[in-house]
């Protein structure tokens, strides 16, 4: 049993208009984009801390600063195939990863497969291994006003 690990990702992003908005790794089609240093993916935000976390290895910050102009735009699919690399250097594997974006327009349901397919082949793991999940908030908080975005991501890994 000490071969498994767990970590927990959290993120939040603004929504600007006329900006790109990246989820997942794939470009969805609004009026809104998120805005941030690198390309502003949420949900790829999400997944490279909780692998980092259950790796205890610091957060996507620690490694990617936000203040190096190196990363300045920089897509997320980048950082995540870095971030795989940094722990599977550690000897890990994922097991799986479960994620929930908050989000009320556009709707994510539609591009799941494809961000699905993304993944799969960023992480260098099975589609089954990746689960993705929306919702709204019912209208209330940031994300209900369409201020934001937020997401959330749980990853198991193991030692093989
Ligand atoms: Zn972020």
């Amino acid at each position: 049993m000490n071969n498994f690990r767990i970590g927990f990702g959290y993120d939040v992003h603004q929504l600007h208009e006329g900006l790109d908005f990246w989820l997942g790794g794939i470009k969805l089609e609004h009026k809104k984009g998120a805005l941030g240093h690198s390309d502003a993916d949420v949900l790829i935000h999400v997944i490279c801390d909780a692998l980092l976390g259950a790796a205890n290895m610091r957060d996507i910050g620690y490694h990617f600063s936000d203040k190096d102009p190196k990363y300045k735009g920089i897509d997320s699919k980048i950082l995540l195939r870095e971030v795989m690399k940094l722990i599977r250097h550690e000897g890990y594997e994922v097991g799986n990863i479960d994620t929930t974006v908050c989000l009320e327009l556009p709707k994510v349901n539609p591009h799941i497969p494809a961000i699905k397919a993304c993944l799969s082949e960023v992480m260098g793991i099975e589609e089954g291994a990746i689960s993705i999940k929306a919702t709204t908030t019912e209208k209330l908080g940031f994300v209900g006003r369409e201020e934001g975005v937020s997401a959330y991501c749980v990853a198991l890994i193991y030692k093989k």
